[in-house]
């Protein structure tokens, strides 16, 4: 069922209080809005701190930004929203906020492209990120453009990050992704090692977004030394039993197989057995 304008209304604050409270905005940073219909977008007002806004703040604008209803202004920053609503599909939700893991990767320059965690690879492919901007102006919607078709968050040079869905908790989780692997991404550095992953486990995790049922034409993929992997091709066989179904699968052959000399086991497996002698002897004792 389609939501309510009020309902809308609704989720845009508690997204912007979850924003607030994460501490990803200061003061009256960030914005967010909604598009309800075809050409009507609900946005958040400019000069208001996120953490405590009222629905009834919210503001109207079509998409030339143009204001529709509402007592306040529109942010200043609507313009980013509404070029994306104009140049992507399927996209009604924007959020913009300086998350500080993420914003200190765009102030040092650095893209979050490399292939390094499943759940980024399956989920974003890989964080951009856009050249600077002056702020209010047409030139950070003109820089976040030429990277809609693939992506759906973006890290703006020395200013924050965007994230768009196709509905305003799409558009916050992604970001909260965003977030969190800018953080992990941050600490193994200082702890001095960020191993990428291979190629060929890049691809076994994009086949699994494959089976996903993934959009896989707007796609960026992610980096390995310069080179993008997008395409699950070629990738390895993937083996999706379980290391139990295995164990299982050991034992019915060990036992099929006594009246041989030997049975093959991996490492894995002998290891599993082991383990679980050991534990039952300990419980023997106990
Ligand atoms: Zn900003």
């Amino acid at each position: 069922m389609e939501k309510t304008e009020s309902q809308h209304r609704n989720d845009i604050i508690d997204v912007c209080k979850r924003i607030h409270a994460n501490g990803w905005v200061a003061a009256n940073d960030g914005n967010v809005s909604v598009r309800i219909n075809q050409n009507t977008v609900l946005c958040t007002p400019t000069g208001f701190s996120k953490g405590y806004l009222t629905s009834d703040q919210l503001i109207k604008v079509n998409l030339d930004g143009e204001k529709i209803e509402g007592f306040l202004q529109p942010s200043s920053e609507m313009k980013m929203h509404l070029d994306v609503y104009k140049n992507k599909e399927n996209i009604n939700a924007v959020v913009h906020a300086h998350p500080p893991f993420s914003t200190g990767f765009a102030v040092a320059g650095i893209a979050l492209d490399e292939c390094i965690m499943p759940e980024i690879i399956i989920g974003l492919g890989s964080i951009p990120l856009t050249k600077f901007g002056t702020p209010s102006t047409m030139e950070i919607p003109e820089n976040i453009r030429p990277y809609l078709k693939d992506y759906s968050v973006f890290l703006l040079q020395n200013h924050g990050a965007l994230s768009i869905g196709g509905d305003v908790y799409q558009a916050y989780y992604r970001m909260e992704s965003l977030e969190l692997f800018a953080k992990i991404n941050f600490i193994a550095r200082l702890l001095g090692k960020v191993n990428i992953l291979s190629e060929n486990e890049v691809k076994k995790v994009i086949k699994i977004r494959e089976q996903f049922g993934l959009d896989t034409e707007n796609y960026p993929g992610c980096r390995i030394d310069g080179k993008v992997i997008k395409k699950a091709d070629e990738a390895g066989n993937i083996n999706f039993e379980s290391s139990r179904d295995k164990f299982d699968k050991t034992i019915e052959y060990a036992d099929k197989s006594r009246y041989f000399d030997k049975i093959v086991l991996t490492k894995e497996m002998l290891v599993e057995i082991i383990t679980a002698v050991v534990k039952n002897v300990l419980n023997y004792y106990k």
